[in-house]
């Protein structure tokens, strides 16, 4: 893990030197500011993913700085923590508690969703969507946080004492680096542009690996019973709801951070994600022994079941088609 994060940010920060200092034509920015993008994201799942889940080693401090690095990218790791650790995990695929589902009006994820006619479209408008998403999270979301805290369901504490200072110096790091810093080099148009393919290359790769473990095919939508309460234990609800993909893949897993095993992240988020394609065939055998639905797509096979998955969403018709159990 050690090499890995040293490898990443000598990934990110030769990224940035070179988009900053050394890009003086678009077709030298172009690959740096795509690479950028890519690099940010592999911060977020390997280093801050785990940090974030207490997960990357034994000791707090080594967690805490790891999910810090999510504040240096501009994003605030104190309400990542509640929209992430709680509300998605929790809830996954509950439709009003996970709040990986909100995507506002303009997309329908779950079945359970309100749909628009526009909709039918989305398979292909919400991959833009997606690329928007790290500029509104670090430039709006985090700071409607800050005035109006809480995440769907979830009650969210205002920030108070240090969790205040690291929100406001992240963001001050953040658009230090990228907008001050960048605009004594280069024109302000150029210094937009550059941000905005970054920033696009992150959304896009980002969202689309979590959207390949939930919001596909293989995966349900369970509502609380009557009662409120779920119809299965919470582990078999992480497995029902969840999907792997391309196991077996070392490129992909180094670089997703162990999220294409998802399955075995929901059941065990508190395990480095290096250790999870071992684990993978412990529980695979386990849900196939209690006869729970075990799902794992090729990373070709996983974005095409989500690409059906939003196609099937923008059909109002197909509603209440989704089996609670599949
Ligand atoms: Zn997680």
């Amino acid at each position: 893990m050690y090499l890995k994060t040293l490898t990443i940010f000598a990934w990110l920060g030769l990224s940035y030197v070179g988009l900053v200092f050394f890009a003086h034509s678009w077709y030298v920015a172009l690959p740096l500011a795509i690479s950028l993008g890519l690099a940010m994201a592999g911060v977020g799942f390997s280093i801050q993913h785990d940090g974030g889940h207490n997960a990357y080693s034994e000791r707090r401090l080594v967690n805490r700085a790891s999910s810090w690095a999510l504040d240096m990218l501009g994003g605030s790791s104190y309400f990542w923590h509640y929209k992430h650790n709680i509300a998605h995990h929790t809830y996954p695929n509950i439709s009003g508690a996970d709040d990986d589902l909100v995507v506002g009006w303009i997309g329908r994820l779950s079945p359970h969703d309100r749909s628009h006619g526009f909709h039918r479209f989305q398979q292909f408008y919400l991959w833009f969507l997606y690329s928007l998403l790290p500029i509104r999270w670090a430039l709006i979301d985090d700071f409607h946080s800050m005035i109006d805290p809480g995440i769907g369901q979830t009650k969210v504490p205002r920030p108070r004492g240090w969790d205040q200072v690291r929100f406001w110096a992240g963001k001050a790091f953040f658009i230090g680096g990228a907008f001050v810093l960048p605009l004594l080099f280069h024109k302000v148009g150029e210094v937009a542009l550059w941000y905005l393919v970054t920033m696009m290359v992150l959304g896009v790769v980002l969202a689309t690996v979590f959207q390949l473990a939930h919001c596909v095919e293989e995966a349900t939508f369970p509502l609380p019973n009557e009662a409120g309460k779920m119809d299965h234990d919470w582990a078999t609800h992480q497995v029902l709801t969840t999907v792997d993909f391309s196991r077996g893949n070392g490129l992909v897993t180094w670089y997703v951070g162990g999220l294409n095993y998802q399955i075995e992240h929901h059941l065990f988020p508190h395990i480095c994600h290096v250790h999870y394609p071992k684990i993978a065939e412990i529980v695979e055998a386990a849900a196939r022994k209690h006869g729970i639905p075990y799902h794992c797509n090729s990373t070709w096979g996983a974005l095409r079941s989500h690409y059906r998955w939003l196609r099937r969403m923008g059909r109002p018709a197909t509603a209440a088609t989704q089996p609670a159990t599949a």
